[in-house]
């Protein structure tokens, strides 16, 4: 789906936190969105699903603004995994999935063929159908971020958006979540918006990148060409150096703070 961020901003007790954000994310592809902690990141993961409505500027999607469709329509094409997911006491891994079939559901109606349907892909596809009858909080940190993410996925969304996936999993379950998303996209042409943090998994992952520094966007375009040593130590004002790896592809590693 075509969808378009315009002029958007968003201030709150006269502090900006977003200003004059403009982009049109490529359809069907996998964008990154990276930056300083505080940029705006995630707030603007929020307006783009209609979390934060009081923005100023708009957004369509389909060249329909989304205060117009309204959250129900929204979250019918949209899920998001947020940052900050509370555990859910009590709860096992198919109830927390069946919990993203809401968007879908009548007001009096039970579960149907096709939630079930939905509920049961969600679990297949993040590896969680033997866990399903397993309460959430008794599961390890990639487990339950996994499970979240079935929940997100029997939402069966046009567009997913993630907040920081990776955050507090190990390299292997980093990778893990990478390669599901990555097939979600290869397999299903889910478009995928995720904020991350680490450079060279939106270099190796992602179609296009969004870099957000000081409330606005500082650069925009394909990972290769954007996230270059030189272009990382302003961002991050870090030191970065290159490095080739075993299958040709560039590296590039943070080595210390750059002195202000
Ligand atoms: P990021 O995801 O890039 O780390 P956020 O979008 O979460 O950043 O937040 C950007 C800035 O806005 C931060 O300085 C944060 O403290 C501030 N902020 C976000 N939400 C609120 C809120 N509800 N009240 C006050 N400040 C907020
Ligand atoms: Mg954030």
């Amino acid at each position: 789906m075509k969808l378009v961020v315009e002029n958007v901003g968003f201030e709150i007790g006269g502090k900006k936190i977003l200003s004059d954000v403009n982009y049109s994310f490529a359809e069907g592809k996998r964008t990154a969105i990276i930056g300083p902690n505080g940029a705006g990141k995630s707030t603007l993961l929020k307006i783009i699903c209609l979390l934060n409505e009081k923005f100023f500027g708009k957004v369509t999607l389909d060249g329909e603004d989304i205060k117009t469709l309204g959250r129900k329509k929204i979250s019918q094409v949209m899920a998001i995994l947020p940052q900050e997911k509370e555990n859910p006491a009590d709860l096992t891994v198919r109830q927390l999935t069946f919990f993203g079939r809401f968007p879908h559901r009548k007001i009096f109606g039970g579960e149907t063929k096709e939630d079930i349907e939905e509920v049961e892909r969600a679990l297949k596809i993040t590896r969680m159908k033997e866990f399903e009858n397993r309460q959430v909080s008794t599961l390890s940190g990639g487990e339950r971020q996994r499970a979240w993410l079935a929940m997100t996925l029997a939402q069966n969304p046009k567009i997913l958006l993630l907040d920081e996936p990776t955050t507090y999993l190990d390299i292997s379950h980093q990778l893990e979540v990478m390669e599901i998303v990555s097939g979600l996209n290869k397999n299903f042409g889910m478009e995928i918006i995720m904020v991350l943090h680490d450079i060279n998994h939106v270099r190796i992952y992602c179609d296009e990148v969004v870099v957000i520094k000081n409330h606005e966007i500082f650069a925009a375009g394909e990972p290769e060409k954007i996230l270059t040593a030189e272009t990382v130590e302003k961002i991050f004002e870090v030191k970065a150096d290159t490095f080739i790896n075993s299958q040709g592809k560039k590296i590039i590693m943070p080595t210390s703070v750059l002195k202000k």
